[in-house]
């Protein structure tokens, strides 16, 4: 049969990345451009056709399925109205995917990031065998996906996969987004490197306060990671307890869809397999005895092209 292929654009706050993408996964055609997030939602718009033109030209006497986009923000569908992306001037309730099915006459799917991302994984990456499992970004903050028969599971209205905001402690920290305890507040990249450093003050011990050079607000979660590596108790400490709080809410997914397998992404998840292990372990523990067999957790395959060919996925 005839090979399929889509056009997948990632629209990200620093860079609009769009590809032209098999129903394999093999990226044919691939252009990135720097976000015009500065000036107004009409030059970024433009910025997008014109790299999708430049795609469809790629494109010439191939089967094309459709085009999809990842973007930041919210999502609403139908219609693919991208809601007030992070660091996006002057956007706040946009049409996108209408936009692009006027000027390219053919079926546009918008998503957010993580979803794109999910779906990347699931039809390219770690989660091809999986036909359902929970997708985790461990980043600065912690999002998600739910893969369910092979699609994303997107919730009534686009929200679903939220697994950052589970409260693992309904008296716990504050979180960012108004609630209190979300796994989030303890292990997203900036909460985690924050609580490190009040931490810190009390471990004039540990090798990180050599490793950022004395400048403790440089402190990133790999240093981390290198400094637990080479033997600092400290920072084994920090990440095995990050990877016990995220063990305790990837259980409660599990828990709740009889999900076994997690793929997780994102900056943070680059640590080493011990903080992996840690995981596994926290979550066979959390869940209820009938579900812990096949209990995996895998790293996501795709880095950072995970959001362009999700976003291709999202049609193919
Ligand atoms: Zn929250």
């Amino acid at each position: 049969m005839e090979q399929r292929y889509a056009i997948g654009v990632d629209l990200g706050g620093t860079t609009v990345k769009t590809g032209l993408i098999s129903e394999s996964g093999e990226i044919v055609f691939q252009t990135k451009l720097p976000t015009l997030a500065e000036q107004n939602p009409e030059a970024i718009i433009s910025q997008i056709k014109k790299t999708i033109h430049d795609a469809l030209q790629a494109a010439r006497g191939k089967h094309l399925a459709g085009i999809g986009i990842a973007s930041a923000g919210i999502i609403e569908n139908p219609g693919g109205i991208v809601k007030s992306p992070p660091n996006f001037k002057g956007w706040e309730s946009i049409p996108l995917g209408k936009e692009m099915e006027k000027e390219f006459g053919m079926d546009v799917v918008v998503d957010n990031d993580a979803n794109a991302a999910a779906v990347a994984e699931s039809k390219f990456g770690a989660g091809k065998e999986y036909p359902n499992f929970l997708f985790v970004i461990w980043g600065t903050g912690v999002g998600g996906g739910i893969i369910l028969n092979n699609h994303i599971y997107r919730g009534q209205f686009g929200g679903a996969g939220e697994v950052g905001h589970i409260s693992i402690d309904y008296k716990g920290l504050q979180c960012n987004c108004g609630s209190i305890g979300c796994v989030e507040a303890y292990v997203g990249q900036k909460y985690l490197s924050k609580r490190t450093i009040e931490k810190l003050q009390h471990h004039p011990e540990s090798s990180l306060h050599k490793i950022v050079g004395g400048n403790l607000s440089a402190l990133e979660p790999i240093h981390l990671s290198q400094a637990a590596e080479a033997g600092d108790e400290f920072s084994r400490n920090v990440l095995l307890e990050a990877g016990q709080l995220l063990g305790v809410a990837i259980a409660s997914v599990m828990n709740m869809l009889d999900l076994r397998v997690t793929v997780i992404g994102g900056g943070v998840s680059a640590v080493g397999d011990f903080v992996y292990n840690e995981i596994i372990a926290t979550t066979k523990k959390y869940v209820l005895t009938p579900l812990r067999p096949g209990i995996t957790v895998l790293r996501a395959k795709l880095g950072n092209d995970a959001g362009m060919l999700g976003a291709a996925g999202l049609v193919l």
